[in-house]
């Protein structure tokens, strides 16, 4: 990576120009659904949400995926964007569980559960907040009502300050074989500013309890753009991380919305929030320090050695992005259990409650805990795969995606092509009669790329983090 002025122009790797980016840095959603969450309209209770889940068991549907939210964290990170319920009751993970059960009954009963299970992911919050005779339950709750297939990938984030060998050794029982570890940045002052200590042994002893125990892919999770952060403290968080060997890292920039996240207000009244050139800096020396370890760089923030199942997807144009991130998990339908979580199926998202009570009352009463959802149209699902295409190979082919489409995007999408003008007058992009190709420069900014085809966007309305 290099901050480069007009002449440096290396092949293939991301440049970064600071004025283009302060020019289209912009709130943007960060397209792990299209439509974004936030356009997801519909009452829970519209009987057409009811009918996407029977008319996802129609013959020939895909595999399953299946993600279980597990909110609880014992303290606030203050940068945290996740949904969490902070405590340090441990009855409230078996109460969840048993609340958790009751849901994946209900949603067994409307669909073809028989169906293989080829991802499932737990999330939070904090999994191994759950003492391992829950986790033990999750398991049966799974396995009890699916049937994973023999090459599931089964993750789970990693907090390694709520971890122990027994919690390592019930996951590893209960099938899961990824984990994605939390460590966001290693250096003590910005652990302090941030409410996370947590001793670099623990990411190491973490790391080698997995490893030991069987998990065949272990990721590392970085934030930069934190309080106090600067490129010179993230250089050596990327070596702190690298002396782990990790086989992918998400390096996620720091998503300030302190209209949805209040304890994030204190980065502003402590002015302590590095400055959008600060940022940069520290994505480009993440992005040498990796690539020059032999990483390959995924997609917009992740990264993965060349071997790995993402790098081969993005290579060969079946990268898939979805509400983890980037994924070979493509074709899938996805059921989210417990609070918050999201599913969809080819033509419909569904959000489960946020709020503990409410999702708890609707399942007590027989319900789906459906909050809020959409029904997309033809329409919609030709505009997400634009996007997902966008976001995960960084280029359309016109004859491939027509065909995909069964539209002629040059004349159906007109009016969006001829607005990238500008963006390719910047050297974002490239246009030719083949089709449209995201320049190095324009990688720091595929979500305004992809923005452009995102017909739910009103410029000056977004509640969204900005691109940088
Ligand atoms: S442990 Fe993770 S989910 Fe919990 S508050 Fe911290 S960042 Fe958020």
């Amino acid at each position: 990576m290099i901050l480069t002025d007009e002449t440096a122009s290396p092949p293939a790797a991301p440049l970064l120009d600071l004025e283009l980016i302060r020019k289209y840095s912009v709130a943007a959603p960060r397209y792990t659904s299209y439509p974004p969450a936030t356009k997801f309209t519909l009452p829970g209770e519209a009987s057409e949400l009811q009918d996407a889940i029977a008319d996802d068991n129609r013959p020939g549907a895909g595999p399953l995926s299946l993600y279980f939210h597990l909110p609880f964290c014992e303290s606030q990170c203050w940068y945290c964007g996740c949904s969490t319920i902070i405590t340090r009751n441990r009855e409230s993970a078996s109460d969840y569980v048993d609340v958790l059960e009751r849901e994946v009954q209900l949603v067994a009963a409307r669909i073809d559960r028989h169906r293989p299970v080829t991802q499932i992911h737990l999330g939070g919050g904090t999994p191994t907040f759950l003492p391992p005779e829950e986790l033990a339950r999750m398991g049966m709750l799974i396995h009890g009502n699916f049937f994973p297939d023999r090459n599931c990938e089964f993750g789970v984030e990693i907090d390694p300050r709520r971890l122990t060998r027994d919690h390592v050794e019930a996951l590893r029982v209960i099938g899961a074989n990824r984990a994605s570890i939390g460590v966001q940045d290693t250096n003590p002052q910005v652990q302090l500013a941030i409410h996370r200590w947590q001793p670099p042994e623990l990411n190491a002893q973490a790391v080698a309890w997995l490893r030991d125990a069987g998990f065949n892919s272990v990721n590392v999770d970085l934030i930069y753009g934190l309080p106090l952060q600067t490129a010179e403290t993230f250089a050596q968080t990327i070596d702190d991380v690298l002396a782990i060997s990790p086989d992918r890292l998400s390096v996620f920039s720091y998503a300030h919305v302190p209209w949805l996240k209040p304890a994030q207000r204190i980065f502003e009244s402590r002015q302590q929030l590095p400055t959008p050139e600060e940022k940069l800096a520290m994505w480009a020396v993440a992005h040498d320090k990796l690539t020059a370890a032999g990483y390959v760089d995924i997609g917009l923030d992740h990264f993965a050695r060349p071997g790995d199942e993402l790098a081969v997807a993005q290579g060969n144009g079946t990268l898939h992005r979805n509400f983890q991130g980037y994924s070979t998990a493509a074709g899938t339908s996805l059921y989210g259990f417990g609070v918050t979580s999201i599913s969809s199926t080819i033509d419909s998202y569904r959000q489960n409650f946020k709020g503990l009570d409410e999702w708890r009352h609707a399942i007590a009463a027989g319900q789906l805990p459906i909050e809020r959802g959409l029904i997309l149209t033809d329409e919609d699902q030709r505009r997400r795969t634009i996007i997902m295409r966008i976001m995960c190979d960084r280029k359309i082919d016109y004859r491939s995606m027509s065909s995909l489409l069964g539209v002629d995007i040059t004349s159906h999408y007109a009016p969006e092509i001829a607005d990238l003008e500008d963006l390719e007058a910047d050297g974002l992009i490239l246009r030719t009669p083949r089709g449209i190709e995201v320049t190095p420069r324009g990688v720091p900014l595929l979500r305004i790329v992809a923005m452009r085809f995102d017909a739910t966007f009103t410029p000056g309305t977004s509640r969204h983090s900005q691109t940088i």
